[in-house]
């Protein structure tokens, strides 16, 4: 007998960005053993780059793994190790229409890019240009985009009054993974049609207006995912996160909206195969 098989349109759930494929992040038995973990628990998963060798791991990943997707991008933590050199190699990525065994393309968007003001680790002005740069790519390759928008420690706005005039400009359809910001820049990014991306820290903050805004949110514009390893949800604290913990995050939304899981992983999988054509 061989062993259950999950095939893409009987999938439970799928974890819209983890980075499962990140020998930075795994060793190879402990990659093959949470893909197991989540592909027998039925959860599909897109593995999504950072710099330009994640980037081709999440490919490479995704080309022998059935059930998942690949993402490729240079984070603003990357952009000045990378440079011009790694926008080219992102454009070849998505040129070349990697096909897993079933023919399928396996890159659905880029990401993931955007602006961190909050660590810094570029300079801004270096960040600003390789967001622009990276959104032409996806508008010229037709993809969605994975954006990180994180504000300055202080949490002024700083990071939206450079993100917002930017996006205007290079419009594409797309999700804030891992938002954490405002009510106002939440509202901002849904009259844009972006989804918004709940993961771990909707199960455990303690912030009460962040609380709310996570219970509030409609069903309709979220995408849930894990951003695995990192961002554990409760009550795995203190593991390494797997995209198989995609599950607790989806039952925190159950409880908060009082529906069955069932149906956030319904709807939250329909819209994360909307987005990126899966
Ligand atoms: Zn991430």
């Amino acid at each position: 007998m061989e062993g259950k098989k999950v095939k893409s349109n009987s999938l439970l759930a799928i974890d819209s960005h983890c980075h499962l494929q990140s020998s930075e992040f795994y060793d190879d038995e402990t990659r093959e053993s949470a893909y197991r973990q989540s592909i027998d628990a039925g959860i599909g998963m897109i593995c999504v780059g950072t710099d330009v060798r994640s980037s081709y791991e999440a490919v490479e990943f995704a080309r022998t793994h059935d059930d998942c997707w690949a993402i490729v991008g240079i984070h603003p933590h990357d952009v000045e190790k990378e440079g011009d050199d790694g926008v080219a190699a992102i454009e070849t990525l998505l040129s070349q229409r990697a096909a897993d065994m079933h023919g399928r393309p396996v890159v659905v968007g880029v990401g993931e890019i955007g602006l961190d003001y909050f660590y810094d680790n570029s300079p801004r002005q270096a960040q600003r240009g390789m967001l622009q740069r990276q959104l032409v790519l996806a508008r010229r390759y037709d993809v969605p985009v994975s954006f990180h928008v994180r504000d300055e420690k202080s949490g002024n706005g700083a990071v939206w009054r450079d993100f917002w005039p930017i996006f205007d400009e290079m419009p594409v359809r797309g999700v804030l993974h891992s938002f954490t910001d405002t009510e106002e820049n939440l509202r901002q990014g849904l009259q844009r049609g972006l989804y918004i991306g709940v993961n771990g820290i909707s199960t455990f903050t303690k912030d009460s207006t962040q609380q709310q805004m996570y219970a509030d949110l409609s069903l309709d514009s979220m995408l849930i995912e894990t951003d695995a390893p990192f961002l554990t949800p409760h009550p795995f604290r203190g593991r390494i996160n797997v995209p198989a913990f995609v599950v607790e995050v989806a039952r925190d939304q159950a409880m908060k909206k009082h529906r069955s899981v069932d149906c956030v992983y319904d709807i939250t999988q329909a819209n994360t195969r909307r987005l990126f054509h899966l």
